[in-house]
This record gives C-alpha cells, structure tokens and sequence, in this order.
C-alpha cells in the first residue's frame, strides 16, 4: 500500500471525515484490521483563513509548499489536499513535493461525467465558486457548473466560515442551502456538487432529488485507490 500525505485542518472538521473515511475504505477493501497508511499535516485554519481573506494568495502558495515538501520528507508518495479552495495552488504544491497530486476537481468532474450530469450547481467558498481555478478545470473535465448569485454566493460562504467549519450545523442553514440549491434547479443545474469538504455536514443525498457530489467522499476514494494500486 502507498502512504498519502494529506495537506489537512482547512478546516479539521472535514480531515476528520478524510482521516475516518480513508480509514473505512481501506479496511472495507482489504478487510481485518488494515488501515490507510497517512501522514498528515495540518495547519492553524484560523491563519490559512486571515490570509484567504486579505487576498494573501502568494504568502499562501508558499506555506502549502512547504507542506507538500514536508510530507515527501516524511516518506508520502502523493498528496491529498484536504480542501477544494486550496487546490488553488495544486500545481505549485505538485512540484514542491514532486510527487503525484489526486486532484479534487478532476475526480468530481468524472463522477459527475459517469452519472451523465453536465450542468451541476456548485455550492463552495467565494473563492471556489468565483476565481477561475476550480471551474476550468471542472470544464476541462467535461462539466459546465453554474453558481449562486451574489447573494447567494456570500450566504454559502458565509456558512461555511462561520458555521460548518466551525463544527457548527444549523436547520435554518440547510433550508437556505437547499432553496438556493431549487433556484438553480430552474436555472438548469441538474446535479449539486458540494465543492467544499465540509458541505457534507450539512448537506447530503437525502435532501435532494438530483444527483448529489460530495467532494469530500470522492475525493478520499480516488485517494485510496491511488493508495491500493501501488
Ligand atoms: N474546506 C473548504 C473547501 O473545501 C473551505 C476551507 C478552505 O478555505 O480551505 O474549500
């Protein structure tokens, strides 16, 4: 079995869920007592989120670079980073650790592809649902996402920051999420792709009638089985 390095505690809700899940699949598949073999590093959020706020995306490149060194130091043979809006600086990471980087949009794009959806909603921070970096590569994947407007946009980022990652999962929120989730249902999405690892939390496949992403789950089972094919 190969060792994944995870770039994790953005927020440490979510690397929960990926320290669990990996851990789940991996005995689910070999059975017994096995486990994923992990290294992680994980970060102050409240730093990480200071600097995402004042644009800081340079100062954040570099800390995540360093990550991805450290892990390859401490013996990974890839990278997992635990959050859709830090795969910002994937290709920076990549080269910095100089190991193989299981993309979170790549895998979402193909499930989505897999299940026929073309035209998903993609609930996510500001930064995911606005800057180029995980829609284009989403499209070059073969999925078209469309976004909440900007009140919409602010509302589930707001969530995001203030509750989920904060371990905090609210009725009222889910509603909001799930009226903006019907707005774009009339607008044409004909899936919902939670691009936020901690989206899950609040939001899941028994809420909605289309077809639900969780990035989260497909992110940690490509993860494993990159883990298991070596
Ligand atoms: N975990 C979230 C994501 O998947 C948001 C936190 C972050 O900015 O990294 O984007």
């Amino acid at each position: 079995m190969r060792t994944l390095g995870l770039i994790g505690g953005m927020s440490w809700e979510s690397t929960a869920i990926y320290y669990r899940l990996l851990n789940r699949l991996a005995r689910e598949r070999l059975g017994g007592l096995h486990s994923a073999r992990l290294i992680l590093w994980s970060v102050d959020f409240a730093e990480i989120a200071a600097l995402q706020a004042s644009g800081d995306w340079d100062g954040l490149t570099a800390r995540m670079e360093e990550a991805g060194a450290a892990l390859r130091r401490a013996g990974a043979e890839a990278v997992v980073i635990c959050t859709n809006t830090m795969h910002r600086m994937a290709a920076e990471v990549e080269a910095a650790a100089g190991l193989p980087l299981i993309h979170i949009a790549d895998v979402t794009a193909a499930a989505c592809v897999d299940a026929g959806v073309r035209r998903p909603a993609l609930l996510a921070t500001r930064y995911t649902m606005e800057q180029d970096f995980y829609r284009e590569r989403l499209r070059a994947g073969g999925v078209n996402p469309i976004t909440p407007d900007d009140a919409g946009r602010t509302l589930v980022h707001r969530i995001i920051y203030e509750e989920l990652c904060q371990g905090i999962v609210r009725d009222e929120s889910r509603a909001a999420y799930l009226e903006l989730i019907e707005t774009l249902r009339r607008d044409g999405a004909d899936g919902v792709i939670l691009g936020c690892t901690e989206v899950g939390l609040l939001i899941g496949p028994e809420h909605t009638d289309l077809p639900v992403f969780d990035t989260t789950a497909l992110h940690c089972a490509a993860a494993l089985d990159f883990a298991l094919a070596g």
